[in-house]
């Protein structure tokens, strides 16, 4: 039988793969085709870059915009975060939908399902799959087709940090590479990105954190082999979803935008930050709208600012230009190195709705080199073992890829099946 195995590794750069920390991913990349100008979307959050990989499209086309996105359900635009795992029924309540482009679980429901194991936040986990197609594991609630709760042994509280990563890796190993066959099976593990938004990139505690998502990647590797040997034909795709960068400072551009009178006050619904780390969204409502003329410039002489997309800048970021978000920002950075030797420093936006952003750790979001530098390895499948592909490819490419294996159309995607060899 053809099957499809992702692993995702959350935010591990694709510079540190290297035999003292990956011994497995470095294992891996030798029976594999390696990815060497991979990437995230915009903004590299995961789970924008979730939803991307579920529908191989971009956010333009799937709609989600961030990990942060502003909706207006009669009271006005409001900034919300995705996370919590209510945000789902918020979102179709708002706009009558989740995602707007079918996702690889609805795709697969009559041809083998879809099964998705996630230890990251629960807005990551069931954007895999809103409208229920296939099966979501996840500490928080786990449902099965129909959106229907799963209340039994089945359910498992893992912790959210490594050792909840291994537990989830075992549970994936036995069942989903066990006898509970899908066509498409996800492990999306939180380390080492749970772990790099609390320390600094390069010390022990991060280093640790690569080594124990390493550890999970070889163990489905190695399950996955067992398989291919006894006459599977399984397609594993091994990667991350975004880097990180170092944290060099904040900038609160809800309060820039309040001092120089370009938004009301801090909590106004006129003009909404949504904070995505490393970058933001603007959104304007419809009476603020003609406040843009002055906002772009007031915005590109901040200091902490890099660059302003709107209009077909902002189309060319993968975004529509039809909806209230009407500007993305990303900020200031240079490859400096931190104390560890870690390359990567970059200013964060204030985020009253999250609290993962510390100066001197790890954070993402943006376009910064290191952000936009995930990795990713393809292995059986068709794929040329120990070779590289030096194209950009990007994780709109994932589900295309994936449709290819199972002899399934892939239309109405972004993103394109990667080459072979
Ligand atoms: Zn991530």
């Amino acid at each position: 039988m053809k099957r499809t195995v992702v692993v995702i590794c959350d935010g591990l750069r694709a510079d540190m793969i290297r035999p003292e920390w990956t011994p497995n991913l470095c294992r891996i990349e030798k029976d594999a085709r390696v990815f060497q100008d991979h990437n995230s979307v915009f903004p590299s959050t995961t789970r924008t870059t979730a939803a991307s990989i579920a529908t191989g499209c971009l956010p333009k086309h799937h709609g989600l915009e961030g990990n942060c996105v502003a909706l207006d359900d009669g009271s006005g635009l409001q900034a919300y975060s995705v996370g919590p795992p209510e945000f789902r029924d918020k979102l179709r309540a708002v706009t009558g939908r989740t995602l707007r482009r079918p996702t690889l679980s609805e795709r697969l429901k009559d041809h083998g399902g879809g099964v998705v194991y996630s230890n990251v936040s629960a807005g990551a986990a069931y954007f895999h799959d809103p409208d229920g197609f296939g099966t979501i594991y996840h500490r928080l609630g786990s449902y099965g087709p129909g959106v229907t709760p799963i209340t039994d042994d089945r359910h498992q509280v893992t912790s959210h940090d490594s050792a909840g990563d291994a537990a989830l890796c075992e549970r994936f190993c036995d069942e989903a590479l066990g006898a509970q066959t899908h066509a498409y099976s996800l492990l999306w593990i939180c380390d080492p990105d749970h772990t790099q938004h609390e320390v600094a990139l390069g010390s022990p505690r991060h280093i640790q954190s690569i080594m124990d998502a390493d550890a999970c990647a070889g163990r489905v590797y190695g399950r996955v082999k067992e398989l291919n040997a006894a006459g599977e034909d399984i397609l594993l795709l091994v990667g991350s979803d975004h880097g990180h960068e170092t944290v060099g400072g904040v900038v609160d551009l809800n309060a820039l935008l309040v001092e120089a009178g370009l938004k009301e006050n801090t909590t106004s619904t006129d003009v909404v930050v949504a904070s995505n780390g490393l970058s933001a969204n603007i959104y304007l409502s419809d009476a603020a709208r003609d406040r843009l003329p002055r906002i772009i410039p007031f915005l590109r002489e901040l200091d902490d600012v890099d660059q302003v997309f709107t209009g077909t800048n902002l189309a060319r970021l993968g975004h529509r230009t039809d909806t209230a978000l009407a500007i993305a920002v990303t900020t200031k950075g240079t490859n400096e190195a931190n104390e560890f030797g870690i390359p990567g420093i970059r200013t964060a936006v204030q985020d009253p709705l999250h609290t993962d952003t510390r100066i001197g750790c790890g954070q993402h979001g943006g376009l910064g080199p290191n952000e936009q530098n995930p990795f990713l390895m393809a292995c059986g499948g068709g794929f040329l073992p120990g070779s590289t592909d030096s194209k950009k490819s990007s994780a709109i490419d994932l589900a295309p890829t994936i449709l290819r294996h199972l002899d399934q159309g892939w239309d109405d995607m972004d993103g394109s099946p990667l080459d072979q060899s």
